[in-house]
């Protein structure tokens, strides 16, 4: 079955149509691109996945459920089974590297000390481990950002242009990183991104939104990451 699917979903504000009659399979274990312009609809769409916006048409379906069936309470299990990356990273300034990456087992009350120091340590953060976000580069800071994703064991991970506010060289390690935590643990990726690079370097599918509508999908033949 795959991770999640949209079926002729359209989200509309009055006459602007976010999405309009977009119909997509996202299968386990892949890792999806999605691009597009400013207003083509992206955001909109990872709203949609991470189950905290409905259609105003079409079906959604997610981790096995429709989010639009669920009550407050169960969207928000659903949404503990979804990781989010953000260009941002989105870390809290006043707890420490470990704290943040804890952060979501304690909020759902299922602290496993030894899982957080290795995904640290999967990260390669380890060292770290005591230090707040504003003593890491910004590549160390998203580090911290996928650790923390990925400590729920996700069934999903939604990545909101991870990378853009990244160099080049840092880039290349966050990808990476994606990529590996797809190889080792079997992570489903959506990865929006306007760096065409990204696509190419770990994407096993591309999804080109244009003005909401969703205009093709095409498979990437990748040349080096991600094997
Ligand atoms: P992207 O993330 O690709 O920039 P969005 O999903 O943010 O695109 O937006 C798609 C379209 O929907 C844009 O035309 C945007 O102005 C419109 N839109 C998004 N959210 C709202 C909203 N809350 N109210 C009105 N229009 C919105
Ligand atoms: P183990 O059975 O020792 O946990 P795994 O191969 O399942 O071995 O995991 C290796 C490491 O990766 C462990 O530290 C585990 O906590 C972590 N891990 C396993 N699955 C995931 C996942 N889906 N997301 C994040 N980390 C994971």
């Amino acid at each position: 079955d795959p991770v999640a699917s949209l079926e002729h979903v359209t989200v509309a504000y009055g006459a602007t149509k976010a999405l309009d009659d977009l119909t997509l399979d996202i299968a386990s274990g892949e890792i999806i691109g999605v691009i597009g312009e400013s207003g083509a609809g992206k955001s909109t769409l990872l709203a949609l996945l991470d189950a905290a916006q409905h259609p105003t048409s079409g079906r959604v379906r997610i981790l096995g459920t429709d989010p639009a069936a669920l009550r407050d309470r169960e969207i928000r299990e659903l949404r503990r089974r979804i990781g989010m990356v953000f260009q941002g990273f989105n870390l809290l300034s006043n707890r420490t590297v470990r704290q943040n990456v804890a952060l979501p087992l304690k909020l759902q009350r299922a602290v496993d000390p030894q899982h957080v120091e290795s995904l640290l340590d999967y990260v390669g953060l380890a060292d770290r481990a005591d230090h707040y976000p504003a003593q890491l580069s910004g590549g160390q800071q998203q580090r911290v950002a996928i650790a923390r994703a990925l400590v729920t064991r996700p069934g999903l991970l939604l990545a909101d242009e991870p990378t853009s506010a990244l160099d080049t060289r840092t880039t290349e390690g966050i990808l990476q990183l994606l990529s590996d935590a797809r190889r080792d643990f079997g992570t489903t990726v959506v990865l929006v991104t306007h760096e065409l690079e990204a696509v190419g370097a770990i994407c096993d599918r591309v999804a080109v939104l244009e003005r909401g509508v969703l205009q093709r999908v095409f498979p990437v033949v990748r040349a080096d990451y991600g094997r």
